[in-house]
Protein backbone atom coordinates (compact mmCIF):
# COMPACT_ATOMS: atom_id res chain seq x y z
CA UNK A 1 0.00 0.00 0.00
CA UNK A 2 3.00 2.38 0.40
CA UNK A 3 4.17 3.92 -2.86
CA UNK A 4 8.31 3.82 -2.63
CA UNK A 5 9.95 6.76 -2.19
CA UNK A 6 13.56 7.69 -3.62
CA UNK A 7 15.21 11.16 -3.03
CA UNK A 8 18.38 12.49 -4.12
CA UNK A 9 20.34 14.08 -1.53
CA UNK A 10 23.27 15.87 -3.72
CA UNK A 11 24.37 18.27 -0.49
CA UNK A 12 27.29 20.47 -1.43
CA UNK A 13 27.78 19.30 -4.72
CA UNK A 14 26.74 21.00 -8.16
CA UNK A 15 26.48 24.66 -9.97
CA UNK A 16 23.31 25.89 -11.92
CA UNK A 17 24.84 24.13 -14.76
CA UNK A 18 25.62 20.92 -13.97
CA UNK A 19 22.67 20.63 -11.47
CA UNK A 20 20.37 21.47 -14.88
CA UNK A 21 22.58 18.63 -16.98
CA UNK A 22 21.84 15.90 -14.48
CA UNK A 23 18.32 17.13 -13.76
CA UNK A 24 17.21 17.15 -17.78
CA UNK A 25 19.04 13.52 -17.78
CA UNK A 26 16.80 12.43 -15.17
CA UNK A 27 13.74 13.84 -16.49
CA UNK A 28 14.02 12.07 -19.97
CA UNK A 29 14.91 8.85 -18.45
CA UNK A 30 12.72 8.38 -15.09
CA UNK A 31 9.46 9.59 -17.52
CA UNK A 32 8.84 5.83 -18.48
CA UNK A 33 10.56 4.48 -15.49
CA UNK A 34 8.12 6.43 -12.66
CA UNK A 35 5.18 5.67 -14.70
CA UNK A 36 2.29 4.59 -13.10
CA UNK A 37 3.41 6.15 -10.05
CA UNK A 38 4.97 2.91 -8.63
CA UNK A 39 6.80 4.59 -7.28
CA UNK A 40 8.17 8.39 -6.10
CA UNK A 41 10.97 10.38 -7.12
CA UNK A 42 12.68 13.54 -5.75
CA UNK A 43 15.71 15.37 -5.97
CA UNK A 44 17.68 17.75 -3.15
CA UNK A 45 20.07 20.22 -4.59
CA UNK A 46 21.99 22.84 -3.08
CA UNK A 47 19.81 26.08 -2.46
CA UNK A 48 20.77 28.25 -5.59
CA UNK A 49 20.23 25.62 -7.94
CA UNK A 50 16.64 25.04 -6.68
CA UNK A 51 14.71 28.00 -8.98
CA UNK A 52 16.50 26.68 -12.00
CA UNK A 53 16.25 22.90 -10.97
CA UNK A 54 12.17 23.85 -10.24
CA UNK A 55 11.56 25.21 -13.54
CA UNK A 56 13.09 22.20 -15.85
CA UNK A 57 11.36 19.77 -13.74
CA UNK A 58 7.75 21.68 -14.23
CA UNK A 59 6.34 19.40 -16.40
CA UNK A 60 7.85 16.42 -14.90
CA UNK A 61 7.04 13.77 -12.03
CA UNK A 62 10.04 14.25 -10.54
CA UNK A 63 10.12 16.58 -7.29
CA UNK A 64 12.24 19.03 -6.40
CA UNK A 65 12.86 18.78 -1.91
CA UNK A 66 14.83 20.78 0.17
CA UNK A 67 17.75 20.18 2.08
CA UNK A 68 17.27 21.43 5.48
CA UNK A 69 14.80 24.77 6.46
CA UNK A 70 14.39 26.93 9.30
CA UNK A 71 11.51 26.48 11.81
CA UNK A 72 10.81 30.32 12.15
CA UNK A 73 8.67 31.88 8.73
CA UNK A 74 10.48 35.60 8.89
CA UNK A 75 12.46 37.33 10.88
CA UNK A 76 16.05 38.52 11.80
CA UNK A 77 17.63 35.04 11.02
CA UNK A 78 20.62 35.39 8.69
CA UNK A 79 21.25 32.77 6.45
CA UNK A 80 18.08 30.79 6.95
CA UNK A 81 15.63 29.74 4.66
CA UNK A 82 12.02 29.86 5.35
CA UNK A 83 10.08 26.42 4.77
CA UNK A 84 7.32 29.11 2.39
CA UNK A 85 10.32 29.78 0.83
CA UNK A 86 11.24 26.60 -0.31
CA UNK A 87 7.33 26.48 -1.46
CA UNK A 88 8.33 29.21 -3.50
CA UNK A 89 10.80 27.86 -5.38
CA UNK A 90 8.42 24.74 -6.02
CA UNK A 91 9.95 22.51 -3.68
CA UNK A 92 6.98 20.01 -2.54
CA UNK A 93 9.49 18.25 0.52
CA UNK A 94 12.20 18.83 2.82
CA UNK A 95 14.66 16.70 4.30
CA UNK A 96 15.06 17.83 8.12
CA UNK A 97 17.82 16.35 11.03
CA UNK A 98 20.48 14.75 8.25
CA UNK A 99 23.40 13.49 10.59
CA UNK A 100 25.34 15.82 8.95
CA UNK A 101 23.32 18.87 10.11
CA UNK A 102 23.26 17.09 13.44
CA UNK A 103 26.64 16.26 13.42
CA UNK A 104 28.73 19.83 12.07
CA UNK A 105 26.27 22.39 12.88
CA UNK A 106 24.27 21.92 16.06
CA UNK A 107 21.07 20.23 14.92
CA UNK A 108 19.07 19.11 18.50
CA UNK A 109 16.35 16.71 17.96
CA UNK A 110 13.87 19.91 19.37
CA UNK A 111 15.42 21.64 16.66
CA UNK A 112 14.66 18.72 14.27
CA UNK A 113 10.75 19.00 16.05
CA UNK A 114 10.35 22.48 15.30
CA UNK A 115 11.69 22.01 12.08
CA UNK A 116 9.21 19.43 10.65
CA UNK A 117 6.29 21.33 12.27
CA UNK A 118 7.41 24.59 10.75
CA UNK A 119 7.75 22.54 7.21
CA UNK A 120 4.33 20.78 7.62
CA UNK A 121 2.49 23.66 8.24
CA UNK A 122 3.85 25.69 5.20
CA UNK A 123 2.60 22.46 3.28
CA UNK A 124 5.80 20.74 2.84
CA UNK A 125 6.34 17.01 3.33
CA UNK A 126 8.84 16.34 5.42
CA UNK A 127 11.92 13.56 5.72
CA UNK A 128 13.47 13.42 9.28
CA UNK A 129 16.44 11.66 9.20
CA UNK A 130 17.30 9.10 12.20
CA UNK A 131 20.70 7.09 12.99
CA UNK A 132 23.00 5.83 15.22
CA UNK A 133 26.56 6.49 14.82
CA UNK A 134 28.99 3.51 14.98
CA UNK A 135 30.07 3.42 18.96
CA UNK A 136 26.38 3.86 19.62
CA UNK A 137 25.73 0.64 17.28
CA UNK A 138 28.75 -1.19 19.26
CA UNK A 139 27.69 0.28 22.65
CA UNK A 140 24.12 -1.92 22.06
CA UNK A 141 21.92 1.95 21.71
CA UNK A 142 20.97 1.46 18.07
CA UNK A 143 17.06 1.42 19.18
CA UNK A 144 17.96 4.20 22.50
CA UNK A 145 19.15 6.66 19.73
CA UNK A 146 16.53 5.92 16.82
CA UNK A 147 13.71 6.33 19.68
CA UNK A 148 15.55 9.62 20.97
CA UNK A 149 15.72 10.84 17.61
CA UNK A 150 12.25 9.77 16.26
CA UNK A 151 10.92 11.38 19.82
CA UNK A 152 12.11 14.91 18.29
CA UNK A 153 11.05 14.58 14.82
CA UNK A 154 7.65 13.39 16.09
CA UNK A 155 6.62 16.03 18.41
CA UNK A 156 4.47 18.17 16.40
CA UNK A 157 3.10 15.24 13.76
CA UNK A 158 -0.02 13.89 14.22
CA UNK A 159 -1.77 11.34 12.43
CA UNK A 160 -3.05 13.16 9.76
CA UNK A 161 0.14 14.30 8.60
CA UNK A 162 1.15 10.90 7.39
CA UNK A 163 1.35 11.29 3.53
CA UNK A 164 3.26 14.27 3.85
CA UNK A 165 5.49 12.69 6.81
CA UNK A 166 8.64 10.38 5.94
CA UNK A 167 10.89 8.96 8.35
CA UNK A 168 15.03 8.41 6.52
CA UNK A 169 16.79 5.25 8.75
CA UNK A 170 19.70 6.58 8.24
CA UNK A 171 23.16 4.72 10.19
CA UNK A 172 25.90 6.88 10.12
CA UNK A 173 28.41 4.46 9.78
CA UNK A 174 26.63 3.78 6.35
CA UNK A 175 26.70 7.06 5.19
CA UNK A 176 29.06 8.00 2.08
CA UNK A 177 31.44 5.19 3.83
CA UNK A 178 30.79 2.61 1.40
CA UNK A 179 29.42 0.33 4.15
CA UNK A 180 25.77 -0.46 3.83
CA UNK A 181 23.68 -2.08 6.74
CA UNK A 182 22.54 -5.58 5.69
CA UNK A 183 18.85 -5.80 4.43
CA UNK A 184 18.28 -7.53 7.77
CA UNK A 185 20.44 -5.11 9.73
CA UNK A 186 17.99 -2.13 8.07
CA UNK A 187 14.87 -4.06 7.98
CA UNK A 188 15.33 -5.32 11.95
CA UNK A 189 15.23 -1.15 12.95
CA UNK A 190 12.62 -0.24 10.21
CA UNK A 191 10.73 -2.81 11.70
CA UNK A 192 10.98 -1.10 15.40
CA UNK A 193 10.42 2.52 13.65
CA UNK A 194 6.77 1.53 12.30
CA UNK A 195 6.14 -0.06 15.73
CA UNK A 196 7.08 3.43 17.88
CA UNK A 197 5.24 5.29 14.35
CA UNK A 198 1.73 3.08 15.90
CA UNK A 199 2.58 3.63 19.38
CA UNK A 200 2.39 7.52 18.54
CA UNK A 201 0.02 8.02 15.74
CA UNK A 202 -1.97 4.64 15.94
CA UNK A 203 -1.73 2.24 13.26
CA UNK A 204 -3.39 3.35 10.07
CA UNK A 205 -0.65 6.01 10.64
CA UNK A 206 1.99 3.85 11.20
CA UNK A 207 0.66 1.82 8.24
CA UNK A 208 1.02 4.40 5.45
CA UNK A 209 4.27 6.64 7.00
CA UNK A 210 7.15 6.14 4.29
CA UNK A 211 10.69 4.64 5.93
CA UNK A 212 13.60 5.27 3.99
CA UNK A 213 16.93 3.78 4.45
CA UNK A 214 19.72 5.33 3.57
CA UNK A 215 23.48 4.74 3.94
CA UNK A 216 25.70 3.80 0.80
CA UNK A 217 23.00 3.26 -1.16
CA UNK A 218 23.99 1.54 -4.65
CA UNK A 219 22.47 -0.19 -7.42
CA UNK A 220 23.75 -3.20 -6.69
CA UNK A 221 22.37 -3.01 -3.10
CA UNK A 222 19.06 -1.51 -3.89
CA UNK A 223 17.19 -4.61 -5.34
CA UNK A 224 17.97 -6.92 -1.66
CA UNK A 225 17.43 -3.21 0.89
CA UNK A 226 14.46 -2.88 -1.62
CA UNK A 227 13.04 -5.72 -0.77
CA UNK A 228 12.43 -6.04 2.69
CA UNK A 229 9.04 -5.38 4.22
CA UNK A 230 9.23 -1.72 6.04
CA UNK A 231 11.63 -0.42 3.60
CA UNK A 232 9.83 2.36 1.36
CA UNK A 233 12.50 3.47 -0.66
CA UNK A 234 15.89 5.19 -0.24
CA UNK A 235 17.63 8.13 0.74
CA UNK A 236 20.56 8.26 -1.95
CA UNK A 237 23.69 10.42 -1.54
CA UNK A 238 26.95 9.96 -3.53
CA UNK A 239 25.02 7.83 -5.88
CA UNK A 240 22.85 10.68 -6.69
CA UNK A 241 25.13 12.66 -8.77
CA UNK A 242 25.00 10.55 -11.54
CA UNK A 243 21.88 9.82 -13.87
CA UNK A 244 22.14 6.29 -14.56
CA UNK A 245 23.16 5.12 -10.53
CA UNK A 246 20.20 6.95 -9.44
CA UNK A 247 18.13 5.43 -11.99
CA UNK A 248 19.09 2.02 -11.20
CA UNK A 249 18.48 2.25 -7.78
CA UNK A 250 14.86 3.87 -8.30
CA UNK A 251 13.94 0.90 -10.66
CA UNK A 252 15.47 -1.54 -7.89
CA UNK A 253 12.47 0.86 -5.35
CA UNK A 254 9.80 0.36 -8.13
CA UNK A 255 10.32 -3.55 -7.71
CA UNK A 256 10.75 -4.83 -11.59
CA UNK A 257 14.76 -3.77 -12.59
C1 LIG B 1 22.97 10.66 2.74
O1 LIG B 1 23.77 11.57 2.90
O2 LIG B 1 21.78 10.84 3.05
C2 LIG B 1 23.47 9.40 2.23
C3 LIG B 1 22.74 8.34 2.42
O3 LIG B 1 24.68 9.43 1.60
P1 LIG B 1 25.39 8.18 0.84
O4 LIG B 1 24.34 7.55 -0.02
O5 LIG B 1 26.48 8.80 0.04
O6 LIG B 1 25.86 7.25 1.90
Amino acid sequence: MRTPFVVGNWKLHKTIAESLALVTELKNQLAAVAAGKRVEVGVAPPFTALWPVARRLDDASVMVCGQDCFWEERGAWTGEIAPSMLVDVGCRWVIIGHSERRQHFGETDAGVGKKVKAALAAGLGAIACVGETDAERDAGSTTAVVDRHLEGALAHVTAADAARFVVAYEPVWAIGTGRTATPAQAQEVHAHIRKRLGEKLGAEAAAAIRIQYGGSVKANNAVALMGQADIDGALVGGASLEAADFIAIVRAARGNS
